[in-house]
């Protein structure tokens, strides 16, 4: 029952105090400061985040992308400067050679021993030193009369286009052909003529492997070279034939549909070209296959054209890129780090901020609400307040239909306590005072300052006995109590207290400050140090 009674005593309670509403929405402030700047600033810095590193992984990967670009022209370029050079190294052996005149004159004879005998020490110089590999003498007819790297191979008539145009132009010819076991060779064509005549004597041909050529881009790149030949250019049977001569004894001319593989030892071929060269053997578009889960290439294309300009093989430059992309991926790795850190710094910077603005607010708004409500210097409601305040409660009051009372103190001869101690030590008076009637008072009564030194006290849920005795104790108590007014002086005070309650005898919050007010001169006239209860014969001084 106890704690029932308890409970309703709280819920009749007066309403929340400025002090009390301010303590819930404590914590709002700093919130919908941080929703409201915190959300825009999370949105813009994870867009500028996401930007950011989107534009970092595309930078990087064009990076790669460009590498690829930049082999390919490369390689292209170097192979061609490549073919070109070997090709002045042919001419210039050719004019150095044409002027042996034991060759010319053997070669007028047809006499091939003698050729022999002349040229053999001649290529082995010429293979040691500039890789040439064949050296021929035909006559004017074409018919071979001497492969001096072939010997025993002769008697065949030349039907090469380098041999064609050199005998159609009467001039050098040079190019490169694919031969029928499908290897490239940069030949050069010359006729020779008897000085005096102009006869033609025959041709000679130089001719030279382009692997060297092929050799020289791989190790300049650092790259491996796998060359392919257009089927239609081969015969399976020879070029088996001299895939077994090169000593391959595997071959697969069936692996893929367009084009047969040259030899490529014991390596296996990365998917990017199994791709490649099972759906277009043609196209000559660089690849960049970063593809997860599978070593990263890049793969170039130089396109290998004969004398005719017919393409009629590729080579593919394949270069291991994962030492590039994993240096990619760690750059992209590290800036969106770094960006994300920064983001986050920034959120917590501004989220640190947003607290200690809010809460600056927050303070601020206190102060302010302290200084709107109370009294400076009691510190207690002020009258504004304490208007506000009784009104709440005689409604309050009237909705539960139970008392509320009301004390209106006034200090006695206070105007003498300042012109004895001067209006310092009054105020210090009055300062003391208010806390001890605070103390004193209960948690749900309203202590506040009326005017000057009036004070009152609105004691809900008290009907006027109850408050009488409440009155009495405060009215006691501050006879009783010694007031420290600094420099070790005491001063006591007397109170004069008048009490109204509502409804008994008044009908809303002024008549019961008036009724109060009443009772409070009947005590001074009474004598002062006391306290009376409003009457309805009781009549102000004046009135
Ligand atoms: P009594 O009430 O017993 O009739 O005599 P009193 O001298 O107290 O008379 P009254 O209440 O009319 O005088 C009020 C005096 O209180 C006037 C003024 O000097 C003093 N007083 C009012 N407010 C303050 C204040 O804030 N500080 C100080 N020091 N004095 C105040
Ligand atoms: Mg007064
Ligand atoms: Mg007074």
């Amino acid at each position: 029952m106890g704690g029932l009674r308890k409970l309703m005593t709280v819920l009749r309670a007066a309403p929340p105090t400025s002090g009390e509403m301010a303590a819930r929405t404590q914590g709002k402030e700093i919130a919908r400061l941080r929703l409201t700047f915190l959300v825009p600033l999370v949105a813009v810095i994870s867009i500028i985040v996401i930007a950011y590193v989107a534009s970092l992984y595309h930078r990087e990967y064009e990076y790669l992308r460009l590498g690829t670009v930049r082999l390919n022209t490369s390689a292209n370029e170097l192979y061609r400067d490549g073919l070109n050079h070997s090709a002045v190294v042919l001419r210039t052996v050719m004019g150095v050679v044409a002027h042996d005149e034991s060759l010319r004159a053997a070669l007028a004879r047809k006499d091939v021993p003698a050729l022999l005998r002349r040229a053999g020490p001649i290529l082995d110089d010429l293979k040691k030193d500039y890789n040439i590999t064949h050296f021929y003498f035909s006559g004017p007819d074409r018919v071979n009369l001497l492969r001096v790297h072939n010997p025993p191979r002769h008697g065949d008539v030349i039907n090469r286009v380098t041999t064609l145009l050199a005998e159609r132009d009467g001039k050098l010819a040079h190019g490169v052909e694919l031969g029928p076991y499908g290897t490239f060779t940069l030949r050069l064509v010359g006729p020779w003529y008897e000085e005096r005549t102009r006869r033609l004597l025959g041709y000679v041909e130089f001719g030279m492997e382009i692997d060297s050529v092929l050799g020289y881009l791989r190790d300049f790149f650092g790259v491996e070279t796998y060359v392919v030949i257009r089927k239609e250019f081969l015969k399976r049977e020879t070029w088996e034939e001299g895939m077994r001569m090169l000593g391959h004894a595997a071959t697969d001319w069936d692996r893929f549909p367009g084009v047969a593989l040259g030899p490529h030892g014991a390596r296996a071929l990365p998917p990017v070209l199994v791709e490649r060269f099972a759906h277009d053997g043609g196209s000559g578009e660089p690849l960049l296959d970063i593809r997860p889960g599978q070593a990263p290439y890049r793969a170039v294309f130089v396109p290998l054209r004969d004398i005719s300009g017919r393409e009629v093989g590729q080579m593919a430059l394949l270069a291991d890129v994962s030492q590039e992309l994993e240096t990619t991926r760690r750059r992209v790795y590290v800036g969106s780090a770094v960006v994300l850190v920064t983001g986050g710094l920034l959120g917590a910077f501004f989220f640190w901020l947003a607290g200690r603005v809010g809460r600056r607010i927050e303070h601020d708004e206190k102060e302010l609400q302290r200084l709107a409500t109370h009294d400076g210097l009691t510190g207690l409601y002020n009258h504004r307040t304490f208007y506000a305040l009784l009104e709440d409660e005689i409604a309050r009051a009237k909705r539960f239909n139970r008392p509320v009372s009301l004390l209106m103190l006034d200090i006695d001869h206070f105007k003498h306590v300042n012109d004895t101690h001067g209006h310092l030590a009054g105020d210090a008076i009055l300062k003391s005072l208010s806390e001890l009637l605070t103390r004193q008072a209960r948690a749900i009564d309203r202590v506040c300052r009326y005017g000057g030194e009036e004070i009152t006290a609105i004691l809900p849920e008290t009907e006027n006995a109850a408050a009488l005795n409440i009155a009495e104790r405060l009215r006691a108590t501050v006879e009783r109590e010694q007031l420290d007014i600094g420099d070790g002086r005491i001063v006591s005070v007397t109170v004069s207290i008048g009490l109204a309650s509502w409804p008994a005898q008044a009908g809303d919050a002024e008549t019961l400050v008036a009724a109060a007010d009443t009772a409070m001169y009947a005590a001074k006239q009474a004598g002062r140090n006391r306290v009376c209860r409003y009457e309805p014969g009781l009549r102000v001084p004046g009135d």
